[in-house]
């Protein structure tokens, strides 16, 4: 098969365990995040020219302007979804390759993922179908609206950047629930965490991330 021959080499056992220690070193501490994404074939989220690159930690281009988050953010994104106990149902905004949603997948109960661009979320779609990840659901909309007929969601994961959070996505948030979203501010990321209080909502503000911008409306 295609996919096996153009991972020779790149996707060596070695070459993952080098990505592994990486992230170790770089901080990630979570061993069921090391261990889905040490078993996650990244090079096949990325174009075949660039899977020689696939297990280095960096992010990489993936067309439409858009790119595949670096591991490090995807591992450290991944590690505060399951900060909380019970994550609930997953929305992720921002499919691009599908990697993210594809390593929260075996952690989580349920992986819903919303991307813009028509051709990226084919490509994830068919990624899926090729490894088998069927209890990923994906669609092509603005994800800004979420996805009100699987809403109450435990947790909402941005991958892409913004200066305000959508309003429909604060309310798609099941109590206790909890909102992941790279702010942008004064041409800064943080990583923002709202979460939803029987109230309220209650923010939290911690390190700088790295994502490309979200953009309203349909591609
Ligand atoms: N999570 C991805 C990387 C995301 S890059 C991965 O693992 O590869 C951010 C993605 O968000 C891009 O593909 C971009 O097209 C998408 N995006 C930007 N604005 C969006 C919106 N309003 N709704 C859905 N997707 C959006």
């Amino acid at each position: 098969m295609r996919n096996e021959h153009r991972g020779i080499g790149m996707t060596s056992q070695r070459t993952r365990e080098r990505m592994i220690r990486r992230l170790r070193e770089a901080g990630i501490r979570n061993t069921r995040v090391l261990d889905v994404i040490r078993h996650t074939p990244r090079h096949l989220f990325v174009d075949e020219a660039l899977a020689h690159r696939a297990y280095e930690d960096t992010a990489l281009p993936i067309g439409h302007g858009q790119t595949i988050s670096q591991p490090y953010m995807v591992a450290r994104m991944t590690e505060i979804v399951l900060e909380n106990d019970d994550p609930g149902k997953v929305l992720e905004i921002g499919t691009g390759s599908g990697y993210q949603a594809a390593v929260l997948a075996p952690l989580v109960p349920q992986v819903f993922s919303i991307e813009r661009i028509m051709a990226l979320h084919q490509l994830a779609r068919q990624r899926y179908q090729t490894m088998g990840l069927h209890m990923i659901r994906v669609k092509c909309a603005d994800g800004s609206l979420g996805w009100p007929e699987h809403a109450p969601f435990g947790t909402i994961l941005l991958t892409a950047a913004t200066e305000d959070i959508p309003q429909q996505l604060l309310h798609q948030l099941a109590i206790g629930g909890r909102l992941l979203a790279p702010l942008e501010q004064n041409g800064a990321q943080h990583l923002a965490i709202i979460t939803r209080t029987a109230e309220n909502y209650a923010r939290e503000v911690r390190e700088a991330v790295s994502f490309v911008p979200l953009r309203r409306g349909r591609a």
